[in-house]
């Protein structure tokens, strides 16, 4: 074994080893998965900074470190990453929730609100992921009525887990299936449609972050030609509803939330269509609503 090391010298060597591996942020990793290591929050950690690094922890260490060091995002390493101030289970099977996705349910929620002020809308999660959207508008809106699918079965799992975890397992009914498959079967009526689907063009995926290309689960990230493959299928899907939802919210990635936008024209159903920028300035959402008179 080493020589005996503080936590703070754990971690200031880890750090320098990531940096040497290439790694970017390489001190927020070696934090965070020190803090994991020891099985510490963040005020804890800070606290016991200069106590001795517990030897019995050492190889458990040296594995993460290795994986994070071969590009493995920090994530899958802890099987966590908060959204909304809330935790969320991640497993290579589900997209890590990214906080621009926070704004998407800010808008919705807040439109959702002044749109149905009697209560219950249907809300519906069209690539749920790790559960993060339907979770928190589950959470913040106790009245209403939150569905989500995804075509990975192993995805929902871990939705449902997250839905669990945070209080509103029975709030939240679960399909798996293509888009919206389950809900054109059940003759559902859904009146908010929520999708953060895969975006990057296909041609685009071999020059993304090796983070993202090698760990992040292709399903969830390849929109196909010219990346628009999903937002047109679900527009074509909506069709075979019993009526096309009231509300309509997509996240987009950089430079396509005019076509996305045209798209939502042309389907003719909502009355102001608008896009917003996220807090980097980028458009990345795009919303349709219909007037209720
Ligand atoms: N809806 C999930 C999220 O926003 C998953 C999105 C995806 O996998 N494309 O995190």
């Amino acid at each position: 074994p080493a020589d005996a090391v503080t936590i703070r010298e754990a971690c200031l060597r880890a750090s320098s080893f990531l940096r040497d591996c290439g790694v970017d942020d390489h001190a927020s990793s070696a934090e965070w998965l020190l803090q994991h290591a020891l099985g510490l929050d963040r005020s804890d950690f800070l606290m016991r900074w200069g106590e001795p690094f517990p030897m019995e922890r050492h190889e458990a260490w040296r594995r993460m470190l290795e994986r994070r060091a071969q590009g493995e995002p920090v994530q899958y390493i802890t099987g966590e990453q908060e959204f909304y101030g809330l935790p969320f289970r991640v497993t290579p099977a589900v997209l890590i929730p990214r906080q621009e996705t926070e704004l998407l349910v800010e808008q919705i929620v807040k439109i959702g609100r002044r749109m149905w002020p009697n209560g219950g809308p249907l809300v519906a999660d069209i690539g749920c992921g790790s559960g993060a959207i339907p979770v928190t508008i589950a959470v913040q809106c106790p009245g209403w009525n939150v569905t989500a699918t995804d075509i990975s079965a192993d995805a929902v799992e871990v939705a449902r887990a997250n839905a669990e975890a945070n209080g509103v397992g029975d709030r939240i009914r679960f399909y798996t299936g293509d888009l919206l498959e389950a809900y054109v079967r059940e003759r559902i009526r859904v009146d908010i449609l929520v999708s953060n689907p895969p975006y990057i063009e296909s041609a685009d995926i071999a020059g993304l972050q090796r983070e993202v290309r090698l760990y992040e689960p292709m399903l969830a990230l390849d929109g196909g030609p010219d990346g628009l493959r999903f937002y047109r299928r679900i527009l074509e899907q909506i069709r075979e509803l019993p009526a096309p939802p009231a509300l309509i919210g997509f996240e987009l990635g950089q430079g396509q939330a005019r076509a996305v936008a045209e798209l939502l024209r042309i389907a003719g159903h909502w009355d102001d269509i608008r896009i917003v920028e996220d807090l980097a300035g980028i458009e990345r959402h795009v919303i349709g609503s219909i007037k209720f008179s």
